[in-house]
């Protein structure tokens, strides 16, 4: 998902990979300008925009494509924490029989909702949180999210802590919030969100948006929204 790369630029039909974090985007002489935070400015015909929601009001743009960001207020964008730990044996399954098939684990505990691999037979266990609630774990950096995972399992298995802990071999937690060419997670609909996306997905400009926030099927904040938008947008600039 990070490579930073968020503003694909058309030039003669082309186009460029920027590979750099873009700051501003601004219409001069009838050509995009498009600003990287290391000074690099790339020229186009048109710009596609596909960062995060989050990060739109931190890119400056021309006054037209600004106009239409209020728009985005209407499309809802949540957050995930996904904890990923690696154990020596799969534990769970010696703990209570009729888990040795054990797909999801759902629970009321910080981190709620776990998973395997089954069938995969490797002992990884999963944890995801998302929604509101994640801010109640802000401050928690990788290690307080694993501490905070295994802590959830050890409450939900009825076992100390410790024992778990000693299977453990490796770990990792992300918190998407906390991740800078994020923000967050992913888009959702709210009741206002399909006449948002209209105003925004508009190719009246040089500057387009484009992304999973912009697609209009059912199932926002996927790949498969992110491809179809991104189809979507490339068709406007065809027609136009
Ligand atoms: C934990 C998690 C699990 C997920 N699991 C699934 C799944 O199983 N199946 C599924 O279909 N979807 C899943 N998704 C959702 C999926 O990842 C997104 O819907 C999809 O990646 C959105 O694509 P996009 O191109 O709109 O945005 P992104 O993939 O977010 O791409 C935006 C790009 O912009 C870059 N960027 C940001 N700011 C700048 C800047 N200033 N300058 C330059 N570049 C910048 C970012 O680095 C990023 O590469 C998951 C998301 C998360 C967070």
């Amino acid at each position: 998902m990070i490579d930073a790369l968020a503003a694909d630029c058309r030039r003669h039909g082309a186009t460029i990979r920027l590979g750099c974090v873009v700051s501003a985007l601004a219409e001069e002489g009838g050509a995009v300008a498009v600003r990287c935070a290391g000074g690099d400015v790339h020229s186009c015909d048109r710009a596609i925009l596909t960062v995060p929601l989050p990060l739109l009001r931190e890119i400056a743009l021309p006054g037209e494509a600004r106009a239409k960001l209020a728009a985005a207020d209407d499309i809802g964008f949540g957050n995930v924490i996904k904890i990923l730990l690696r154990f020596a044996r799969p534990w769970w399954r010696e703990r209570k029989e009729n888990l040795a098939d054990m797909t999801f684990l759902l629970s009321d505990q910080a981190i709620p909702v776990w998973w395997t691999r089954y069938p995969d037979p490797r002992p990884v266990l999963t944890g995801w949180f998302g929604g509101p609630r994640t801010a109640e774990l802000e401050s928690l950096d990788p290690q307080g999210l694993v501490d905070a995972g295994l802590g959830s399992l050890a409450a939900v298995f009825g076992l100390p802590r410790d024992d778990i802990t000693r299977e453990l071999v490796a770990a990792a937690a992300i918190n998407w919030a906390h991740d800078r060419f994020a923000r967050g997670a992913y888009s959702w609909a709210t009741p206002r969100t399909r006449e948002a996306q209209a105003i925004l997905a508009r190719a009246d400009g040089r500057v387009l948006f484009s992304g999973e926030a912009l697609y209009r099927g059912r199932d926002m904040g996927t790949v498969e929204a992110a491809l179809a938008s991104g189809l979507e947008t490339a068709e406007r600039i065809l027609q136009g």
